[in-house]
């Protein structure tokens, strides 16, 4: 699966970080998220939930 995060629409909310540590991470001084590791979804479970709970619909999963 790949995992895809749209910085333009990102407003560094942090809660796909929050709900799948493992595959995102919230850059502070940017205030935007980016994916350190989409394979960490085969196993971690936790992107699809992550994409749901994005207010600003920035999360896209690719199978
Ligand atoms: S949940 Fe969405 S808006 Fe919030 S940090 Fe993650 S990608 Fe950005």
């Amino acid at each position: 699966m790949n995992v895809i995060v749209d910085q333009e629409l990102c407003i560094g909310c942090g809660a796909c970080e929050e709900i799948c540590p493992a595959v995102f991470h919230v850059d502070e001084e940017i205030g935007k998220s980016s994916v350190i590791d989409a394979e960490a979804c085969e196993f971690a479970d936790c992107c699809e939930a992550a994409e749901e709970n994005c207010p600003v619909e920035a999360i896209t999963l690719e199978e």
